[in-house]
């Protein structure tokens, strides 16, 4: 007789704990890609429950899930939406090692989908799982179980995964990615303990904010980014059904605010207008932030629908303030876009802010100058600073991986460790961070002077909060700008 092999115990490998500066940052994100896959299987029958590791202690907390629930498979799915774990950290691979272990004593068979694992698939199956997806998960996960589950010996049809047999490894042929995003499954946002997300955002934001993907993938080619699960083609949902999500949702959360944690949001002409139209006919009012690219945000039309429809914050992938690494990046965009977008952005009451990336090969003092020149000239809401990272599938990857032998990952995301060789030492790097965060919020405190000395109606409490930044924030420049120059022997002031 055929034993029932419906019981899944999903997981992921993020561990707020584990990444110092996001434990403190106090804005966690539940992992909306495990909850997609959770929800495909539940749909199609299978028993699901879930270990949410974002405010657990240590992996080992996995047995007493396993004890709980019994599973014939363990999958440990990661949340391909979220930047955090697109950074493939050393802490979280190494949590995910030890729940395969354990998932593995326990008679699991374990099952792994994430970009660290498409990247590293022999690592993965070296630490014990028996299955690695290659790309998007949903469809060869299911696929996969039912072919399991039938008790089929032959697996070799299943698009998309890796796996070992006779000591062997075999990859089997790559699957597509999903084209109609309407058909999935609302995510199984009822696995969730919401409420520890929801007292981390009311304590550290002041509000509480949830994620949403309206697409997936992204057409565009700068070298350095890697899409390991949604790859270059770009599909949207349709408008009609975010809109359903959305009103769904609020019905069971009462969130405050949504992250759209797609890559490029509103690429496709006309959606973001059709979505206002549909939010406004819906009477829906919420505040959301996204990602976006700075030649989009210069179109005038796009950015009033984005006003319309509740758009409060976008993150450009503005990089860098020279047009000569931008071009080295193959990212596309011009420097001047930058400063457009940021004006017409302000111009509908949208606070622009900015990702930015030192560290990038060839750069020189003067492209690190121009980059610091447009921060302090445009003043974004607020500003991400990282260190190129080389991750595997990339051009920029490709050019550097001779000198990633001793270290290719952090540990966590504030490592910003620079991990190959360029025109400053990777403590410069470190500490450039540290400047330029400080020379911002010195230049953000001197608008805020000048702003109160023309304002005498702002309460007295805001006006001390202010004149104590400035007073911190000016010494604490010096003195950054300072270190920076004993390391390097350069001065940016
Ligand atoms: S536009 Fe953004 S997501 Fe697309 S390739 Fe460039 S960096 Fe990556």
């Amino acid at each position: 007789m055929l034993k029932m092999m419906n019981n899944i115990l999903f997981s992921h490998s993020y561990f707020l704990r584990l990444d110092a500066k996001q434990w403190k940052t106090g804005l966690p994100y539940p992992p909306l890609g495990t909850l997609y896959a959770a929800s495909l299987l539940r749909d199609n029958g299978y028993r699901v429950s879930l270990f949410d590791t974002m405010f657990s202690k240590k992996s080992d907390e996995v047995s007493k899930h396993i004890a709980a629930s019994h599973p014939d498979f363990f999958v440990l799915y990661d949340d391909g939406f979220n930047y955090l774990t697109k950074m493939c950290l050393s802490n979280m691979r190494e949590a995910a090692f030890r729940m395969i272990a354990i998932a593995k004593n326990n008679h699991c068979t374990v099952i792994v989908s994430s970009s660290d694992a498409t990247d590293a698939s022999d690592k993965y199956l070296d630490a014990g799982a028996d299955f690695v997806i290659i790309g998007e998960g949903e469809m060869t996960l299911l696929e996969l179980i039912n072919s399991i589950s039938q008790q089929k010996t032959d697996l070799s049809s299943v698009q998309g995964i890796t796996y070992r047999k006779n000591d062997e490894t075999i990859k089997t042929l790559k699957r597509g990615v999903m084209a109609d995003l309407d058909n999935l499954p609302f995510p199984s946002w009822d696995l969730i303990n919401i409420e520890p997300y929801r007292h981390s955002w009311m304590k550290h934001a002041g509000y509480f904010s949830i994620n949403m993907a309206t697409t997936r993938g992204c057409p565009y080619k700068c070298n350095w980014c890697a899409k390991p699960l949604y790859g270059n083609r770009y599909h949207a949902r349709s408008p009609e059904n975010v809109v359903k999500e959305i009103k769904w949702l609020k019905g069971k959360f009462h969130y405050d605010h949504i992250w759209f944690c797609d890559d490029i949001f509103g690429l496709r002409p006309g959606w973001v207008a059709t979505f206002a139209d549909l939010t406004e006919k819906e009477n829906l009012h919420f505040k959301y932030k996204i990602q976006c690219r700075p030649d989009l945000l210069i179109k005038e039309e796009l950015v009033k629908s984005l006003a319309r429809s509740g758009c409060d914050n976008v993150w450009m992938g503005a990089e860098s303030g020279s047009q000569k690494i931008l071009d080295a990046m193959d990212k596309g965009t011009k420097v001047e876009q930058i400063y457009q977008a940021t004006t017409l952005l302000k111009k509908y009451g949208i606070k622009p802010s900015f990702f930015i990336q030192f560290g990038y090969p060839g750069e020189v003092l003067e492209d690190i100058k121009r980059t610091i020149k447009m921060i302090n000239e445009l003043l974004p809401y607020q500003i991400g600073i990282s260190v190129s990272y080389p991750l595997p599938g990339t051009t920029f990857y490709e050019k550097v991986k001779a000198q990633l032998k001793e270290k290719s990952h952090w540990m966590d995301s504030d490592e910003l460790m620079l991990m190959f060789r360029n025109t400053y030492s990777p403590a410069f790097y470190k500490q450039l961070h540290r400047y330029v965060h400080k020379n911002y919020h010195k230049h953000i405190a001197m608008e805020s002077i000048a702003h109160l000395l023309m304002k005498s109606s702002l309460p007295l409490s805001e006006k001390i909060k202010k004149l104590v930044s400035a007073a911190y924030y000016l010494p604490a420049t010096f003195v950054s700008g300072k270190k920076l120059n004993r390391i390097e022997k350069i001065s940016l002031v």
